[in-house]
């Protein structure tokens, strides 16, 4: 066998970003992709809502973008890819499913509307990301994080679709299901109104309706648009 020359050219190592309103499937996809690719999969919401949750036990008021940067400023929060997702560590906790719980949703969604904390946020995300090999899902990075992102997905569905997924994901029903779709809704209306990084489509992504499609076609397409720009087809 020869050996590979000085020229042989690596697989470059590509920078995808997922973007979309929650419910879409961002977050499996991503992962699924991630595993497929040999990446790293980031959730950027996990680090909002570790930042929320401190927040929450600290007493510090939603609205004090001040205060909620020094919080940020002052705490360790760190993404452990794992198999199964994002590990998210808070100060060396585990608090992984604590952040998935409905307050600190409601307050992640109410600390991500300020600016300062975006512009903190982000500039650790694009230190997390900066080799390439990972596959980042968000709201803003293919717009803000990683404008230069090799691949930009825009990853929407139906909205009564993404309630219904949320709620079979999270097995829920009856009456705590109309709290979800109207929690999800809020959520969707404060993302993409806000004035500083509003969730929206950058202009060069590819967008994916998923309503129709399952899982799995969603993964194929994104696959397959990723293989493209790593030359291999
Ligand atoms: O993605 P996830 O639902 O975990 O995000 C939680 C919240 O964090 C979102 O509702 C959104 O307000 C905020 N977020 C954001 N920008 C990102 C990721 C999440 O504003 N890149």
């Amino acid at each position: 066998m020869s050996e590979p020359s000085e020229n042989t050219v690596l697989p470059r190592k590509l920078i995808i970003a997922i973007d979309g309103p929650a419910g879409a499937g961002k977050s499996t996809i991503a992962s699924r992709l991630a595993r497929k690719l040999g990446y790293v999969n980031l959730e950027s919401g996990a680090m909002y809502r570790a930042l929320a949750l401190k927040a929450i036990e600290k007493d510090i008021s939603f609205d004090d973008e001040a205060a909620l940067v020094k919080l940020a400023e002052n705490s360790r929060i760190k993404l452990e890819p794992t198999l199964g997702g994002n590990r998210t560590l808070l100060d060396g906790h585990d608090v992984s499913s604590r952040i998935r719980e409905r307050d600190v949703t409601e307050a992640a969604s109410r600390v991500s509307v300020h600016p300062a904390v975006r512009a903190w946020m982000v500039s650790h995300q694009r230190a997390m990301g900066a080799g390439g090999g990972i596959v980042m899902e968000g709201r803003d990075i293919g717009t803000k994080v990683f404008p230069d992102a090799d691949l930009k997905i825009f990853l929407d569905a139906d909205p009564v679709v993404r309630e219904q997924r949320r709620m079979e994901q999270q097995k829920i029903k009856g009456h705590v299901a109309a709290n979800v779709a109207a929690d999800l809704r809020e959520r969707d209306r404060r993302d993409r109104e806000r004035a500083t990084s509003p969730l929206v489509a950058a202009t060069d992504a590819a967008v994916i309706d998923s309503t129709k499609m399952s899982e799995d076609e969603v993964l194929e397409q994104i696959e397959e648009l990723a293989r493209k720009k790593l030359g291999a087809k």
